[in-house]
């Protein structure tokens, strides 16, 4: 596996994914990397995510945050389906786990950095957050807040 993932293309402070072309597998968690095969495929089902990349990368990122696997085949830990469900326990479960990465913050931990590094004046750094921040598929005060100061920063 060494040779699949050079050291000079792996990060510390993220999970390094790689999509290759010939794997026996749809994809695995291992040593803090993950790796999905490029052809990917997976059996479908009702209300499935009918795309096998993102899915399989999602479930790989399930196991790197603890998950298990599950067998409903709705669920985003089935193996093999284009299930994505999780329940509420594996979402507290992965948040869990999520919290024992050191480089993983959540989102308002990342907001209040982003607003302090703003209201000091050093304001690229602050956009450079907000950009992350905004992306966030779903709408808060403080998210509108970010995303206005990034498009105000952005039109300097
Ligand atoms: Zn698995």
């Amino acid at each position: 596996m060494k040779r699949h993932y050079p050291e000079k293309t792996r990060t510390t402070n993220a999970f390094n994914i790689y999509y290759i072309k010939q794997f026996g597998v749809n994809g695995v968690y291992f040593q803090d990397s993950i790796f999905v095969k490029h052809t990917a495929s997976l059996r479908k089902v009702e209300n499935g995510l009918d795309e096998p990349l993102p899915r399989v990368t999602s479930h790989e990122l399930g196991h790197a945050l603890s998950l298990p696997h599950r067998q409903n085949v709705t669920n985003l830990m089935a193996s093999g389906t284009s299930g994505f469900a999780l329940s509420a326990e594996e979402i507290q479960r992965a948040r869990a786990a999520a919290g024992k990465f050191g480089w993983i913050k959540p989102a308002g931990t990342l907001l209040a950095e982003a607003n302090r590094l703003f209201d000091s004046g050093q304001k690229a750094d602050a956009l450079r957050i907000y950009q992350s921040l905004a992306l966030l598929p779903f709408e808060t005060p403080q998210l509108t807040q970010a995303r206005r100061r990034l498009k105000a920063g952005a039109g300097r």
